[in-house]
């Protein structure tokens, strides 16, 4: 059975005596459960403190929401996966919609970061999505397998379970209309069989796919309760720790 994985994606948000207090109380309300996985994705800034606050606990994880692939150079600016190791980092983000869009990452440069994550033994999240003239052109299915081929392209079948796909419709993420719990479901299922086609049954059952856009403590139960939605990525109601403990609340119910 996959472990439900809930992320929160703080993008450029809070400065050190907000994360602090964020933490101290996210603490106090998950205990040690180690039954969901959480996930904090904090601005660069603040991982050093995140990392420190989090400590060895079993209960919170610590991810970045983007890297470069190369492994040092000129590149100013940038973060290597090698920085990201040296703060106890597990997990990163890449492929982010905004970074597609707004920073202009293509496909392949993507599916570069997802094998350099990999050689790091960083955990990538690949985010997938579509925009809305997408889905209303019937196009919604091919944008993600294109996303997708080009974003696992060279990973070996090994790195396949520790690889996390995030399913973010473009036209979800930060307009308070998630998709509904059965679009996001036909998707998920769509997403584990091209991973099955590109690997093999096996590999794509053990691929966790959370969805992102929208989640909030009052939708996250229905949606995480869908046979392949493994989990979710969550941007403005992670901001909150008492409405990102409610989602991970709600991914506890949604096991059944
Ligand atoms: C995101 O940007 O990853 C996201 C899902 O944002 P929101 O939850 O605010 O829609």
């Amino acid at each position: 059975m996959r472990k439900k994985l809930v992320a929160a994606n703080w993008k450029m948000h809070k400065i050190t005596a907000e994360a602090r207090s964020f933490l101290e109380t996210l603490k106090l309300e998950l205990g040690e459960e180690t039954d969901v996985e959480v996930l904090l994705a904090p601005p660069f800034t603040l991982l050093p403190l995140c990392s420190q606050m989090v400590g060895e606990s079993a209960a919170i994880k610590l991810g970045a929401q983007n890297m470069h692939p190369a492994k040092a150079g000129a590149f100013t600016g940038e973060i290597s996966a090698q920085m990201l190791r040296d703060l106890f980092v597990r997990y990163v983000i890449v492929g982010h919609s905004e970074r597609r869009a707004i920073f202009g990452e293509s496909d392949q440069f993507v599916g570069e970061k997802v094998r350099a994550a990999h050689e790091a033994s960083l955990r990538p999240i690949l985010c997938v999505g579509e925009t809305l003239a997408h889905r209303e052109g019937s196009q919604h299915e091919s944008v993600i397998d294109r996303q997708l081929t080009a974003g696992l392209e060279g990973v070996d079948a090994k790195h396949i379970p520790d690889t996390v796909v995030a399913y973010e419709p473009v036209w979800a993420i930060g307009t308070g209309h998630n998709a509904t719990p059965a679009q996001a479901q036909e998707m998920h299922a769509h997403i584990r069989a091209v991973i099955t086609r590109l690997y093999d049954a096996a590999h794509a059952d053990r691929v966790r796919i959370q969805y992102g856009g929208s989640v909030k403590p009052e939708n996250a139960e229905e949606l995480m309760r869908q046979p392949d939605i493994d989990g979710a990525l969550v941007g403005g109601a992670s901001l909150e720790a008492r409405s990102f403990a409610a989602i991970i609340a709600a991914a506890r119910e949604a096991r059944g």
